[in-house]
């Protein structure tokens, strides 16, 4: 299963965002930050107590089922009056949601979260990142190992000169990408991929922003 992966704002920050907002709506979303405990429906309750908490008046709250879906205009007018009172919405979503959101109200947005990555569950509760959408794909070459994403460094023509017993020197308690990378090749029997030298990143196969049209 794929996710936003996301983690909650400081206080503070949060803090620094709201402020001169007296009037809040709160938005969550019943998709990825439900999973993540981040912006599902106890989350968005225990912040509409925080806030309140702080004197603020929340004007009223919604989890929406998908929050990055251009269905949630159409939901949210159930809450029309609720949020016209708002002098912001405060969206408790990944980046996704809150863009989305922006696009369609005409109040401001504040992001109540951090979007990290976007995040594969590989054990239960466990979310690793394995691809940034780098636009040049060396997989193929790597063993179906990601070295932008696995190694802490992004590199992507073999190890830096930290790697130690097979560990990574930024976090020792991960292993080094390109020991991963090494012993799967070996293991299918291609090590002569790792000899192969990888270009510079061409920042032209990934412009920004990304578009798509079929
Ligand atoms: S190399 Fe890694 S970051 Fe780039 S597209 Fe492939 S999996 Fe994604
Ligand atoms: S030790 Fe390995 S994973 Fe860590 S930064 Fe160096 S090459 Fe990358």
């Amino acid at each position: 299963m794929i996710r936003s992966i996301t983690q909650s704002k400081s206080e503070e920050s949060l803090d620094g965002l709201l402020e001169g907002f007296n009037r809040i709506f709160i938005l969550g979303c019943g998709t990825c930050v439900t999973l993540t405990r981040t912006g599902g429906e106890p989350e968005v309750v225990d912040m509409k107590a925080r806030l309140e908490e702080k004197g603020k008046l929340v004007t009223g709250h919604a989890v929406v089922p998908v929050a990055c879906d251009n269905l949630t205009r159409d939901i949210l007018q159930e809450f029309g009056r609720q949020m016209e009172q708002a002098g912001a919405l405060l969206v408790m979503t990944c980046a996704f949601g809150v863009q989305t959101v922006a696009r369609q109200m005409k109040k401001p947005v504040i992001p109540a979260l951090d979007t990290l990555f976007i995040g594969k569950e590989t054990d239960a509760g466990l979310f690793d990142e394995i691809c940034n959408q780098c636009g040049t794909c060396i997989i193929g070459e790597t063993g179906g190992i990601c070295p932008v994403t696995t190694c802490h460094k992004g590199l992507v023509n073999g190890p830096c000169g930290g790697t130690n017993h097979g560990m990574c020197e930024i976090d020792a308690a991960k292993d080094c990408a390109w020991t991963l990378i090494y012993n799967r090749l070996q293991s299918l029997g291609r090590l002569h991929s790792m000899g192969k030298y990888q270009k510079p990143r061409n920042h032209q196969a990934a412009p920004k922003p990304g578009k798509f049209i079929l």
